[in-house]
């Protein structure tokens, strides 16, 4: 067993490292000022296209998808980057044309797109000039259970037509997402699994209204297209837009989620990094009852816990990267949601330690954990809730002595 990075993610990650340092970092006052100035609260900032071009010049671009369509990394070699981008999750995922949720759209579509679909939504998508979104989640039914999604997707002759009503869709709120992948009931009658389709919707279609920004602990999350609720009414589009076929949506947002699953996991721990640097130089800086705060037994335990936690975290996500790379998403299913339980839950626990470290900074906006800490807390429902994967993995674990 060898836990050293190959040539090529050493190379990337010095490449990676140097960007975020002369780029990056420097970047995020200016981005922080740019949103408080634009006079849309869910576009795009220059920043942003600024970043995204001196990243493709330097090849750091589309990391993410393995394949002919992406960079050609494993997801061994793709887990160490994706981590240093979590450090500055506004910035540099996107940057890097690494975000979600455009990741999980552009893996649906070189996976299951048509040469037509490729070449008019892949293709654009790779070249980071549109974004895209995910329409999967309804308020009014329990959507951590696929099998409920009550959308309607109706042949009608050549068209699909499309009645739904759906919130939270990541990215939607921004006018430069320009295409929505749904997925509805196109046969209610057929068995759970076989019930549902994804068609490809672009933004604008008559009878689509993206309708409000959903919050998230108050954020707007407006700095990345916010969380939408769009409504489906008579939306009709040629039935050509049907990804895969008819009764396969089930599964094409089974083969999407493991990777966005790990994806997440990777940048979790470079945020739960870049908290306990802020721990620390936080401690060792400030002087409370007459020493300082990293001379305090609980604030030390604070941060050997936390460092132990985030050596787990990353052996296993490296792991489970691993195991995608040689034995299929399939294979590596208890260990994707192994760390998706796992993952969120320890860097929230990170977190809530290095705010309470900074006093009423840690809360305020004048330091990123705040926001991070949301970002972490949400993931603990976003991509399935935790709950929902042990019952799943309990199960399998199970399965064995039944
Ligand atoms: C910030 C954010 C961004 C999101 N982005 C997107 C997006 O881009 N596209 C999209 O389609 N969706 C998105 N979602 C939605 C997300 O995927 C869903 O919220 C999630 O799948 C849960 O569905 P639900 O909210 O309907 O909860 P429900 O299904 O109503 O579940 C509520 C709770 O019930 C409990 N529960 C459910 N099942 C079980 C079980 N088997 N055992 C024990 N307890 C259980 C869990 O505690 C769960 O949290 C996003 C959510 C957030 C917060």
């Amino acid at each position: 067993m060898d836990f050293a990075f190959d040539a090529r993610t050493e190379q990337l990650r010095e490449q990676l490292l140097a960007f975020m340092e002369s780029h990056i970092y420097p970047a995020e006052p200016v981005f922080t000022e740019q949103l408080a100035q634009r006079d849309d609260p869910w576009t795009s900032v220059p920043v942003v296209e600024e970043l995204k071009a001196e990243a493709r010049k330097r090849g750091l671009w589309n990391f993410f998808l393995p394949g002919e369509h992406g960079s050609g990394l494993t997801n061994l070699q793709y887990a160490p980057l994706a981590e240093i981008t979590g450090r500055s999750p506004h910035l540099a995922p996107v940057a890097l044309n690494c975000a979600a949720p455009d990741t999980g759209n552009m893996e649906v579509l070189a996976m299951f797109g048509t040469e037509q679909q490729r070449k008019e939504w892949l293709r654009p998508l790779l070249d980071g000039e549109i974004r895209s979104a995910f329409a999967m989640t309804e308020p009014d039914v329990a959507s951590s259970d696929a099998r409920n999604i009550a959308t309607r997707i109706e042949r009608d002759g050549d068209s699909y037509v499309i009645n739904g009503r759906k919130w939270y869709i990541s990215g939607a709120m921004n006018p430069d997402c320009r295409i929505f992948i749904v997925m509805g009931k196109t046969d209610p009658d057929a068995e759970p699994h076989r019930q549902q389709s994804m068609v490809l919707v672009p933004r604008d279609t008559p009878g689509m209204t993206v309708r409000r920004g959903m919050h998230v602990f108050g954020y707007t999350d407006g700095d990345h297209g916010g969380h939408a609720e769009v409504v489906f009414d008579d939306v009709r589009v040629p039935a050509e837009n049907l990804i895969g076929e008819e009764g396969g949506g089930f599964g094409i947002a089974q083969a999407r989620l493991g990777p966005g699953r790990i994806h997440h996991c990777m940048r979790l721990i470079g945020m739960a990094e870049r908290a306990i640097e802020l721990m620390c130089r936080r401690a060792t800086s400030r002087v409370a009852f007459g020493k300082p705060l990293a001379d305090q037994g609980v604030v030390q335990d604070w941060i050997a816990e936390a460092r132990v936690r985030v050596e787990q975290l990353r052996l296993l996500v490296l792991k489970t990267a691993w195991l995608m790379d040689t034995v299929g998403n399939r294979g590596a299913h208890t260990e994707i949601q192994a760390i998706k339980i796992a993952t969120p839950a320890a860097v929230e626990w990170i977190l809530d330690k290095a705010i309470q470290t900074h006093g009423a900074g840690g809360v305020s906006q004048d330091f990123p954990l705040a926001e991070l800490w949301a970002a972490a807390r949400m993931l603990r429902l976003a991509d399935g809730p935790d709950e929902v994967h042990k019952q799943s993995l309990a199960r399998r674990e199970l399965k064995r002595y039944r």
